[in-house]
């Protein structure tokens, strides 16, 4: 199994570089360049029932955030990410959650850059 895969996208990331055990980092058409934590990632996953948005509660993961209890959680990683279309990647996790789909719009939202975060 290869540690490091690159996507190479027609569409709005120039670069993509998937490190599984430490994150994803991404450079922009724009010039503009990304790096997510892997707790982040997961902590931003957008579907439906990280979110809530089928009328649940959401299911935050709080990776990056410690709550009051903290419960014992694994050292997160990512088993595999995939290309889905030109438009997103889905990324499988190691607690068994795969139903993120991250599209590139969504990633550039959560970038968390100083520059992104005070905007
Ligand atoms: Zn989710
Ligand atoms: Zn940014």
């Amino acid at each position: 199994m290869q540690e490091e895969t690159v996507l190479m996208l027609a569409s709005d990331p120039e670069h993509i570089a998937i490190s599984k055990s430490t994150g994803i980092k991404i450079d922009w058409r724009d010039g503009h360049h990304s790096d997510y934590s892997l707790a982040h990632l997961r902590d931003e996953c957008p579907c439906a029932t990280c979110t809530g948005s089928h009328g649940t509660e959401p299911q935050r993961s709080n990776y990056s955030t410690p709550g009051p209890f903290p419960m014992f959680k694994p050292a997160l990683k990512m088993n595999s990410v995939e290309a889905v279309g030109s438009y997103a990647v889905r990324i499988y996790w190691n607690d068994g959650h795969s139903s993120g789909i991250y599209s590139f719009e969504h990633l550039r939202r959560i970038c968390p850059c100083d520059e992104c975060k005070g905007a």
